[in-house]
This record gives C-alpha cells, structure tokens and sequence, in this order.
C-alpha cells in the first residue's frame, strides 16, 4: 500500500508533470488530498473572494502507472474515503443557478465520523463523501485541475464514492493520474458552486485494461453503468453522453443503435453531474444505465 501526502499535488493534468510515484497494475495507493482551495479557507470571515485562485483544486499525484500506454483503460476502484471535521460551503459571485438571489459567504459545516453534516443546529444530514476532481494527463496542453474533458478533470460527479469503479481512457504513457478536491456532500448539479469543501483521504486500488478502450470517463457502481460527459452547451453534453452509452450498449448487448436508443429512452436515465452556470466550468451530464439482468458489461 502506498501513501501520497495532499503536498505532492498539480494544480493541471499535465504529460509534462513529474509523477510522485510509480506503481504496477493492481496496486493500492491511499491519497490524502487539500480542499478545493488548498486549505486557504479557515474560517467564515475568509470570503472566496480572498482565495488566491492559481491555487484551487488541486490533485494529488501524479501516479505513473507501469505499462499503461494511449488507447488502454485505467481502472480505478474507490475504497474509504475519510474526511476532516470541517468543511466549506461558499457561494461565488457570478456563479451558479441563484447567485443574483445571494450574498457572497463562507459557511463553515462541521462533519461528524466522515457521515453526518450539521448544517446548523437544526439541520443535520447523512453525507456520502465523494471525489470532484480525478483525472490522468490528457494527450495535449495542460488542462487546469478546475475544468472536465475526456481526460476526467473537475468531473464533479457525485457517484464517484467509496465502492464505485472509475475508467478512464489513457492519453499517454503512464497514465499520470491524480485526484483531488474531495467534497463530503455534494448534490447533483452542484447548483452554487461548491460542496462541501473538504480535506480527506481516499483509497483506491489502480489497474490497466488492456484490449478495451472508451473516450471519456465511465463509472460503475453496483447497479449501474455511468457515461460521462462536459460541453458548454448543456444539450451537448447531454448528447455526447448519451452517444458513448448508446455505442457501449451496441458493442455489449447486442442492440442496433436504434434499439439501443429505444432502450435507454424507457430505462436509463439522463443526470446532471455539475450545471452551476454561470460558471467558467463546462456543464457536465452523465447518463445512468442500470446493470439488467443476463447482460454482460459494459467494460471488461
Ligand atoms: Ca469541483
Ligand atoms: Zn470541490
């Protein structure tokens, strides 16, 4: 089992980055991870305003992978996920759904055992800890930790938790993957901005599926199959992750692309991982496709 400290951490994904450890396929790596605003934010008189922003979202890693190489599939299963006693809420100015209906605040939520967020003396709720940002280099430039692409990024995709499995597709030899920006809550569309903000500590086990390959970020969990997606337009990202679903379901289940569609239209359905425009962040939609019985997977 390796152990990645949250200071050897990128602030891009990046072929040009240093990786901070190598491993082979199949091995453990524990990564403690900042908040979104590398711990910047102590306090609610620290206004996001205050945050110095060439230092958010930062990723731990990067993880060079032996033997993963262009057109392979990393595969990553969520184990724990731990987090700190605090975290931070925020609204942004000029971001998210109801900013013109908002004042810029800090909002500091204590979180009992990694489980329960009392959000004031009143109101309390149970929290699944999940991941923002996980991604590997993608095949050009440098992508800042803070946006999504095919390469995974700032996915902001709260089915992310312990007990998923992510794929990624892998762009460049190694792989270079890194994760960050753990939230102990968040809800679908993360409609202000931000979830609650926290500092934490993931277990993963990483592996290379060679033989298969997908272009953008895939999820799994126990019932379901996730495609994910982000475009600026939010009926584009909508459709690019229903397009990868749909070409997945064909290959694996045996469907024409019509029956596929047909399929998906009665039993899947279209999610909204981040949608906190105005925001410099792309939308991000996934579709869910529940695992049916007698049907093989989607991802071997
Ligand atoms: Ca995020
Ligand atoms: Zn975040």
């Amino acid at each position: 089992m390796h152990l990645l400290s949250k200071e050897q951490s990128v602030f891009a994904f990046s072929k040009e980055n240093e990786p901070v450890l190598k491993i082979t396929s199949g091995e453990q790596v524990t990564f403690q991870t900042y908040d979104c605003f590398s711990n910047q934010i102590e306090s609610e008189s620290d206004l996001v305003t205050s945050v110095d922003f060439s230092r958010v979202n930062p990723a731990t890693g990067p993880v060079y992978v032996e033997g993963a190489q262009p057109g392979d599939v990393l595969k990553i299963e969520i184990g724990q996920i731990t987090v700190r006693e605090w975290g931070v809420i925020s609204t942004l100015p000029e971001m998210g759904v109801l900013w013109h209906r908002a004042e810029t605040r800090t909002k500091i939520v204590p979180v009992e055992n990694s489980s329960i967020a009392h959000f004031n003396e009143r109101i309390h709720f149970p929290v699944n800890p999940m991941i923002g940002v996980i991604g590997v280099a993608p095949a050009d430039e440098a992508v800042p930790c803070g946006l999504p692409g095919n390469h995974g990024g700032n996915i902001d995709n709260h089915v992310i938790t312990k007990g998923s499995i992510v794929y990624l597709p892998v762009f460049v030899e190694g792989a270079l993957f890194g994760l960050g920006d753990v939230h102990a809550s968040m809800g679908d569309g993360e409609i202000g901005g931000t979830g609650i903000e926290i500092a934490g500590e993931v277990e993963t086990k990483i592996s290379v599926l060679k033989g298969t390959s997908i272009p953008r970020p895939m999820v799994e969990t126990d019932d379901s199959w996730y495609s994910v997606a982000s475009d600026e337009d939010t009926q584009r990202a909508i459709q690019i992750a229903c397009e990868d679903m749909q070409d997945l379901l064909v290959e694996n289940w045996d469907l024409t692309p019509t029956d596929a569609y047909l399929l998906m239209s009665v039993a899947g359905d279209v999610q909204m991982c981040q949608c906190c425009k105005p925001s410099p962040v792309d939308v991000i939609s996934r579709f869910r496709m529940p695992k049916l019985e007698n049907l093989p997977r989607l991802i071997e």
